[in-house]
């Protein structure tokens, strides 16, 4: 970005969205370097947590591509993260790519998938690959990339009417041909199998999807047009679920997650508003990205460290199969109370074993019965900060392995940012300075793979290996 992008290239940024069963990432404003979080927030999430994990010719791929003048094309690093991350997570073998560029995307991919695994990635144009591709090689993953050079979109056409391509894909990631994607929404609907994703990138298109005024110049830009439309077509799409992978704004609260939220939960929620300490739920677009994630999981037991009124709670219990549990710990039931009357009103109460506890040495005493250990897919803590790190030592003996810890408020409304002024109440909260500490001990830690979502006010997913 130095000598700063010009004008045009705004219109093609890298950040992303997932999305079905597709999810969804921030978008990036190049003044701002990433659309809802600062500049500084954005830097520590990738100095923190991004570029110490991130592998040598992913790096050096990265750094390749940033001599090219279309470089904001690629994903950014902190995304590359989240796709390998859920890659695994979703258990993906065979996944499709539309638009590799010099292939960050498709690099970390390609290190995510199995041995057996493969990725088709499409771009009409190889000279760029050809930039990307002695990484690749020296990577030693080229054998999981079969690439096609073509226009994309008659690509899938045809790969969508072939009987034995139908249905066995577990992802696609389509970054490329914007106006196209409702075409090939419809061809990858028939690719990719059900519980797969589709993720589509730049679906916020640098922020410009919001409202803006009849003079602006994003109402003249067709593809910021199209997106606003495409949004709602998601959003209103019965054949997938969707999620956006971001810090929630007024649009992404409004066209995809309100729309979709469950009843019971749009109830519960509004019925917390009324407490004083309303903050303290997960934002509905943390909920539908956990209800997401704990499909495409699988989860069937999991763990949740304090409960509140219980919104995060009656996500998860949504997102359970039937026979699922989830053991819910609050030292406080009467807050729990107040959402019990919407958990039942969905009927859910029975997959809910909810603990009236302290919730250290609660999940203490578990972690020492043999026949706990190992055995859930999933925790979620949110309460008790300051013990995170006593959390996880448990949780680790608890969470199987390929299984996720959750930790919730991570970014602590953005101040875990270096400090200038060591005087500031921030540089003085104890929290804060906890969390700090606890982020970097996260990234360094060599038993979980991690990735720090902004979502709500920072979810970071570790992944037990
Ligand atoms: N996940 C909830 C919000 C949790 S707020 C939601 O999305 O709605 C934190 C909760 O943790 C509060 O209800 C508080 O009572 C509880 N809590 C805080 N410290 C705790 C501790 N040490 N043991 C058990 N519960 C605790
Ligand atoms: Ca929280």
């Amino acid at each position: 970005m130095a000598g700063g992008p010009d004008p045009k290239s705004q219109f093609y940024g890298a950040g992303a969205h997932m999305l079905s069963e597709t999810l969804l990432y921030g978008d990036l404003l190049p003044e701002h370097k990433n659309l809802l979080r600062t500049e500084a927030l954005l830097e520590y999430i990738l100095e923190t947590s991004v570029y110490p994990r991130e592998h040598e010719q992913l790096k050096a791929l990265r750094e390749a591509t940033l001599q090219h003048p279309a470089t904001l094309l690629s994903v950014p690093p902190e995304e590359g993260q989240f796709l390998s991350l859920f890659l695994k997570v979703l258990n993906a073998k065979k996944t499709i790519e539309v638009g590799v560029f010099t292939g960050y995307s498709l690099l970390a991919t390609a290190l995510t998938l199995p041995e057996d695994g493969k990725v088709t990635a499409i771009d009409f144009d190889k000279s760029t690959y050809e930039i990307g591709l002695p990484f690749i090689q020296k990577a030693g993953v080229e054998h999981k990339i079969n690439y096609i050079e073509s226009e994309a979109l008659p690509f899938v056409d045809k790969l969508s009417k072939e009987e034995s391509e139908q249905g066995s894909y577990d992802f696609a990631f389509v970054d490329a041909d914007q106006l196209n994607y409702v075409e090939y929404h419809e061809r990858l609907l028939k690719l990719v199998r059900v519980g797969g994703v589709i993720a589509y990138d730049n679906t916020l298109w640098f922020g410009s999807v919001t409202p803006q005024d009849p003079d602006s110049i994003a109402l003249k830009d067709p593809t910021r047009n199209f997106l606003v439309k495409f949004n709602a077509f998601l959003a209103g799409d019965p054949r997938v679920e969707v999620t956006q992978v971001s810090i929630g704004d007024g649009y992404i609260v409004e066209t995809s997650v309100y729309p979709r939220e469950n009843e019971q939960l749009k109830v519960l929620r509004e019925a917390t508003l009324k407490h004083p300490a309303s903050f303290s739920s997960v934002p509905a677009e943390e909920g539908q990205f956990l209800s997401l994630f704990l499909k495409v999981l699988n989860a069937k037991k999991t763990i949740e460290i304090g409960v509140f009124t219980g919104y995060s709670l009656l996500s998860t219990a949504l997102a359970l199969p039937e026979d699922g549990k989830v053991t819910a710990i609050d030292f406080d039931r009467s807050t729990y109370e107040i959402g019990l009357p919407f958990i039942r009103e969905a009927g859910v109460e029975h997959k809910i074993n909810f603990v009236e506890s302290a919730a250290l040495p609660f999940v203490d005493k578990l972690s020492k019965e043999e026949k706990e250990q190992g055995s859930y897919d999933f925790a979620f803590v949110d309460a008790d900060k300051l013990n995170y790190g006593e959390y996880h030592e448990r949780l680790l003996k608890l969470v199987r392995v390929g299984g996720i810890i959750a930790y919730d408020n991570t970014l602590w409304l953005g101040s875990v940012v270096p400090q200038q002024d060591p005087n500031s109440d921030c540089a003085k909260d104890p929290t804060r300075n906890y969390l700090v500490k606890f982020n970097a001990f996260l990234a360094s830690d060599p038993r979980i793979e991690i990735n720090l979502l902004s979502i709500g006010d920072g979810v970071t997913l570790c992944r037990r290996i």
